[in-house]
């Protein structure tokens, strides 16, 4: 299979990147290995995507992405795992699949991010038995149940507020006795009398037998340990970039794992492009990785004519 660019990747910065390559005239594959959307599918409700002032679901939100896209008809999702890229020429080499092989004029990687583990005892044990690291996915499973969230930025916060739908009680827990996530999802979080807060604690241990039943928590500062009794512990600490798949005599700059690209999102190799959340930046949003995806393929056609 050939085309002009291919994208590996099918969340916000991914689909952008699809409708502005297509819209260039130039021929678009998007290579997807799960559900097309990205992490927002998990998202609940968004509201600060500009636009829709009433806000909207995330499944709303990506369907719009996808149908935007693959109305070109210049732009093929195929459905694969990427495992490979090599240099051909001033191209690219995509393996994918069980070894079928893309050759493509141009590559944009936009993998996104996945949610970080905790890395405490328990947790990969109970991970799906009360352990989850997505609370839109999983949530409906606490109807009347006690459950924690770990974490203080815009994740842990929104998706407190969301799991009050269903829990008894959400306490969160997090490690500082300030919330990194935006001011106006803390006065939420504050003035939700579902929501009780554990400042300055960390998660030490999850226990339970074949299911959650409760976290000892320490607190930071007299390093005392307490035991919480919940039924479910949502942890949100953040997200690591999906850049393991990489194969690494490519060598492809980056940073903790995030790659790392100019103004124009072009990375240590010319011809290939990063945008989205797996892009080495300030601001991980929805917003953000529309401008990347729209970046990175303007700059995909452009090093295609060049070449
Ligand atoms: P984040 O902003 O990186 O916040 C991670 C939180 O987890 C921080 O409060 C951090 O504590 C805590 N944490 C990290 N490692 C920990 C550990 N080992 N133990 C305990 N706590 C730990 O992650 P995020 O909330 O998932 O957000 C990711 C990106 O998506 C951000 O750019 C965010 O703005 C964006 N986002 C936006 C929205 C929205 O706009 N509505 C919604 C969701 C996400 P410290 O604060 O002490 O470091």
């Amino acid at each position: 299979m050939k085309c002009d660019i291919a994208i590996v990747g099918a969340g916000p910065a991914g689909l952008t990147a699809a409708l502005y390559g297509a819209r260039a005239g130039l021929d678009v594959t998007v290579l997807e290995m799960g559900v097309p959307g990205g992490q927002i599918m998990n998202t609940d409700w968004i509201e600060n995507y500009p636009g829709f002032p009433e806000g909207l679901t995330g499944v709303e939100l990506m369907t719009n992405f996808l149908t935007q896209a693959t109305n070109f008809e210049q732009v093929s999702l195929v459905m694969g795992h990427v495992t490979r890229i090599d240099r051909e020429g001033t191209g690219f080499r995509i393996t994918y699949g069980s070894e079928d092989t893309l050759l493509a004029k141009a590559l944009i990687v936009a993998t996104g991010a996945n949610p970080r583990a905790l890395g405490v005892a328990g947790e990969k044990e109970l991970t799906g038995s009360g352990v989850s690291y997505c609370a839109v996915c999983d949530g409906a499973f606490f109807r009347d149940k006690e459950v924690a969230v770990v974490g203080g930025g815009d994740t842990a916060l929104e998706d407190a507020v969301f799991l009050t739908k269903f829990a008894r009680k959400v306490t969160m827990i997090h490690r500082r006795d300030a919330f990194r996530g935006a001011k106006i999802l803390q006065e939420r979080v504050r003035n939700n009398e579902k929501i009780e807060l554990a400042m300055n604690r960390t998660v030490e241990e999850i226990h339970g037998n074949g299911k959650v039943e409760s976290l000892t928590l320490q607190n930071v500062e007299t390093l005392e340990t307490d035991t919480l009794n919940v039924d479910g512990v949502f942890i949100l600490v953040g997200t690591k970039p999906n850049t393991g798949w990489i194969n690494e005599d490519l060598q492809l700059d980056m940073i903790n794992g995030y790659l790392t690209a100019n103004d124009e999102m072009q990375t240590s190799i010319p011809g290939l492009f990063a945008a989205g959340d797996v892009r080495k930046k300030m601001l991980r949003q929805v917003s953000t990785a529309v401008g990347d995806g729209a970046v990175a393929a303007v700059s995909a056609a452009r090093y295609i004519e060049e070449n």
